[in-house]
């Protein structure tokens, strides 16, 4: 007879492979069924490629202002075949990382599609897994020795881990040759002259950031008055003067309400303050955000309750059906990796009885790699005081840096928001040079608790970035130096 897994899960992205892995560290016998590619959308198609994208437009940036810096590099170009090549590279080298990580760990790994057979019966959940939906993607998956077929298999616990795909607006259907999705973003096969970007989350502004970088001539379209609508009002503001100095074209408070499909190109029709314009472009890009993956995995017949397309769960990740629970983007915003790896480790934790703390999502950290790249934690000003609290706000400019002066890079700021009465630092904003490294820091200060006076005492060592964050953090209580 078949064993039964202690746990089974349901997708191989950052969500299901670390809880596996930590499964496995507790000692519980661990299976992931994944029908595509080991690392999820994140290795494969989002978080690593783009990023890997986005160094190689950093890399052309400075070579394009050598000159800045004392040095000659006569005319740089670029092969975009050979841009994407390395991207694509890099995600194929982590991809093969994690089969060896789950090999090593012993977790089984089961290829193709998966779905829950009815409601769990005597504490244990049936999964039946088929014939693969699609078929296997680029970078190919070096499938671990340890890998199953298809069938029926048995757990006492389920953790489903299926990611998220593209939201698409009707009318504006991908066709993925005029009309992209991150997909196809992510894998040009030329390099477009010109691409409009329908929507200004974290995930258009990178697309918007690299391609500018690279060259097009790039429009981006937001249906908010402020784009990168998460963020810190000031600092969005802060991101769009650099993005419009460099270049790129920003229409907020804007709609695209028609996309027509031309010979070249697309024809697309912009709604803005009461008039119309139609923009012409050789691509569009629709990145609108993500819908989580609950379909056809047998969640209603089993009793799961779903929500405007989430799965419902506690901070532990638990669904309403016991032995079932759900982790990652499929659970529900912030749609990021590391909120993912985070809930599946706590999950596997609740499950093997330790006492897992609670996923708190207000401590999880954004970033967004533009140029410049944009970082922040916690509560914006806006929503602090919304909460009814009386705040003290720091911020500091990468022009009273020294290292930025040294870096070249003199555009910046950190702001912090603590609250007035306590002192806890209730947010982190950040805009600037390799801010998505500094976020850390306050992400560290806020699980803590750290009060503003530990912070105002902590040594932070000179010359670096980081010295903005303590500089922020002095004037929210009025003892800046270099400002
Ligand atoms: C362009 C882009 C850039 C991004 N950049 C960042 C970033 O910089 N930082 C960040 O934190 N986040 C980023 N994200 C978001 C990040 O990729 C996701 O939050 C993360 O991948 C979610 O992990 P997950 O494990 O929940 O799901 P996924 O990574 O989507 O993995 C789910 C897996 O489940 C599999 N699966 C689905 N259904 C089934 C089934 N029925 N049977 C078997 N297998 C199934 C899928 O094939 C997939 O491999 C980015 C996303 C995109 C699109």
């Amino acid at each position: 007879m078949a064993e039964t897994y202690d746990i089974l899960i349901i997708g191989g992205g950052p969500g299901g492979y670390v809880a596996a892995i930590r499964a496995a560290q507790l000692g519980l016998r661990t299976a992931v069924v994944e029908r595509e590619h080991l690392g999820g959308i994140c290795l494969n198609w989002g978080c690593i490629p783009t990023k890997a994208l986005l160094r190689s437009a950093e890399i052309f940036h400075y070579a394009e202002h050598a000159k800045d810096y004392g040095l000659n590099i006569e005319k740089p170009g670029f092969d975009i075949g050979a841009v994407v090549k390395r991207s694509r590279g890099v995600s194929a080298q982590l991809n093969g990382g994690v089969g060896m990580l789950l090999k090593k760990n012993k977790v089984d790994v089961i290829w193709g599609e998966a779905r829950i057979n009815g409601a769990p019966k005597g504490g244990v959940v049936e999964v039946v897994v088929g014939d693969a939906s699609k078929p296997v993607v680029e970078p190919q998956n070096p499938v671990p020795k340890t890998s199953l077929g298809h069938g029926s298999y048995k757990a006492r616990n389920v953790i489903v881990a299926t990611g998220a795909r593209p939201r698409v607006l009707p009318g504006i259907e991908p066709d993925g040759d005029r009309i992209w999705t991150y997909f196809e973003a992510m894998k040009p096969k030329s390099m477009p002259k010109s691409l409009i970007v329908m929507g200004s989350g974290a995930i258009g502004i990178e697309f918007a950031s690299f391609y500018r970088t690279m060259g097009a001539e790039v429009t981006v379209v937001e249906l908010l008055p402020q784009i990168l609508p998460v963020e810190d009002a000031e600092i969005a503001a802060l991101a769009r003067k650099q993005f419009e100095k460099q270049g790129m074209k920003i229409l907020s408070d804007a709609k695209v309400a028609k996309v027509t499909k031309t010979g070249d190109g697309v024809e697309v029709t912009v709604e803005q303050g009461g008039a119309s314009q139609v923009l012409k472009a050789e691509r569009l890009i629709s990145a609108v955000g993500v819908q989580g993956n609950t379909e056809g995995l047998g969640l209603e017949a089993a009793g799961v309750t779903i929500e405007r397309g989430i799965i419902k769960v506690d901070p532990y990740g638990k669904t309403n059906v016991p032995g079932i629970y759900a982790i990652g983007d499929v659970a529900g915003a912030p749609m990021l990796a590391h909120k993912a790896e985070h809930e599946g480790t706590i999950c596997v934790e609740k499950i093997k009885g330790l006492d897992a703390h609670p996923m708190i999502r207000t401590q999880i950290p954004g970033c967004t790699y533009c140029q410049p790249q944009v970082a922040s934690v916690g509560l914006t000003e806006a929503k602090a005081k919304e909460s009814g609290r009386e705040v003290k706000i720091g911020r500091f400019k990468f022009i009273g840096n020294g290292k930025a002066i040294a870096l070249g890079e003199p555009e910046g700021m950190v702001k912090t928001v603590f609250d007035a009465k306590t002192g806890e630092l209730l947010g982190a904003h950040m805009v600037g040079a390799e801010v998505t490294e500094l976020i850390q820091g306050f992400v560290i200060a806020m699980g803590l608790e750290t009060t503003e006076e530990e912070l105002m005492h902590a040594v932070f060592p000179h010359p670096t970035l980081s010295e903005t964050m303590h500089e922020s953090v002095l004037d929210a209580y009025g003892r800046v130096i270099h400002m």
